[in-house]
């Protein structure tokens, strides 16, 4: 593990243009020539290595982008989605089938938690939602039905930290896939280097980082990369989630300074945390060591790349939790948005925004309360005077 750096990784991936240009050429087609027609066959059927058919299938770029996301997660191979949600649900079609049951952490991004409760039970897959750090309550959701074990490195909104290698032990136990979703922690987690089988990314968060594209990504073996862009029965080749090649292009540039931003949010959100904390506000943040799971997530995690950008802090209510918002976005010191990953803060109420999707009872008993405001942290230069300014904001309002 300590071998492994992932920064080197995508830096030695060396990528010319057509006409040697520093970055690699955008190819602008959705369907590509053939000189003889028996290769068009033979790629059809999956023979043709190195030919490109039609975009949805694949593109030059985006299989560029793919792989440098595949050295990001030590995985032998990646494939780019158009959204966060196209990676998510084509890897659980892919693996899932009617009859076929998942076991899902419940603290999980609003979207798949919908997605798993709402939209597969009618196709007839079923999910047990546990506390993922409670073992023998997974265990005992196991059925031989089952096919996946879901959960994200580091949760959102709630910033709990999923033992990776604990889960993947369970899973070889039981020949059960796990699934992790690592939005949250790109760099500072590898989850496939503690076992899990297939990780994913929601490209439109840190990786990407400046807010103007959704886009996904799922990095795993081969085979099963191969498997979703079957033809006859691929779940992304089928549902079609295909990312634009303008937008790998953007996407890919930005990867390019992936260390260095993470390094920056960390460094800030860590500052902003251990102040809040002092000053007797409740924040949550995995840095911190009163975090329940801090020792943990250093066990795990290539430590230069920090705790994360994303800390919560608990306004009380959700009416002063509204009105530190807009204040602290009159002040400029960030935006009142969802999403995360920006140069600048982001911060939502996740009760109200991502993570409404999860009914009411179930928020309070996971612990998000209506006062919760998740934060963003973004890459202010000078994060003193951000802190004094979002201080005053706060005594303003009278959070503190
Ligand atoms: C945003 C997010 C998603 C969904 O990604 P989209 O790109 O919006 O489709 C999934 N998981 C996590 C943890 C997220 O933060």
């Amino acid at each position: 593990m300590k071998d492994f750096n992932a920064a080197n990784e995508i830096q030695d991936l060396q990528y010319f243009g057509e006409f040697g240009g520093v970055n690699p050429s955008i190819s602008d087609s959705s369907t590509y020539t053939f000189l003889s027609a028996k290769t068009m066959f033979d790629t059809f059927e999956g023979n043709a290595d190195g030919c490109y058919l039609y975009s949805r299938h694949s593109s030059p770029m985006n299989l560029y982008l793919a792989q440098a996301l595949a050295k990001l997660e030590n995985t032998a191979a990646a494939n780019v989605t158009a959204s966060g949600m196209g990676a998510i649900t084509t890897v659980l079609l892919q693996l899932c089938k009617s009859g076929d049951h998942i076991v899902s952490s419940r603290t999980i991004y609003g979207g798949t938690y919908a997605f798993l409760k709402n939209f597969l039970p009618p196709f007839q897959i079923d999910t047990s939602f546990v506390d993922i750090s409670n073992f023998d309550a997974i265990e005992q959701a196991i059925r031989p039905t089952t096919k996946v074990v879901y959960c994200e490195s580091v949760s959102n909104p709630l910033l709990e930290v999923a033992d990776l290698k604990k889960l993947s032990a369970i899973c070889k136990k039981y020949n059960i896939k796990l699934v992790v979703d690592n939005t949250f922690s790109p760099l500072s987690v590898s989850p496939g280097l503690l076992g899990a089988d297939i990780v994913i990314h929601s490209l439109t968060k840190f990786i990407n980082g400046s807010s103007d594209t959704v886009g996904g990504v799922y990095c795993g073996p081969q085979e099963f990369i191969n498997d979703t862009k079957n033809v006859n029965s691929g779940a992304c080749m089928l549902l079609g989630p295909t990312m634009d090649s303008l937008r790998a292009a953007s996407i890919l540039k930005n990867l390019r300074t992936l260390h260095i931003r993470m390094k920056q949010h960390s460094y800030n959100a860590l500052y902003l945390a251990e102040r809040f904390e002092r000053d007797g506000l409740g924040v949550s943040y995995p840095g911190l060591s009163s975090h329940k799971h801090h020792e943990l997530l250093k066990s795990m995690m290539h430590k230069e790349y920090g705790f994360g950008g994303i800390l919560t802090l608990d306004a009380g209510t959700t009416d002063k939790a509204n009105k530190l918002m807009e204040l602290m976005q009159k002040e400029n010191l960030g935006y009142l948005a969802v999403s995360l990953g920006f140069y600048k803060t982001l911060f939502s109420c996740s009760g109200s925004s991502t993570s409404s999707e999860i009914p009411e009872e179930e928020r309070v008993s996971m612990g998000i309360s209506d006062g919760l405001i998740r934060f963003s942290i973004g890459l202010d230069h000078d994060i003193e005077r951000t802190y004094q300014r979002m201080k005053a904001c706060m005594e303003k309002t009278g959070v503190l």
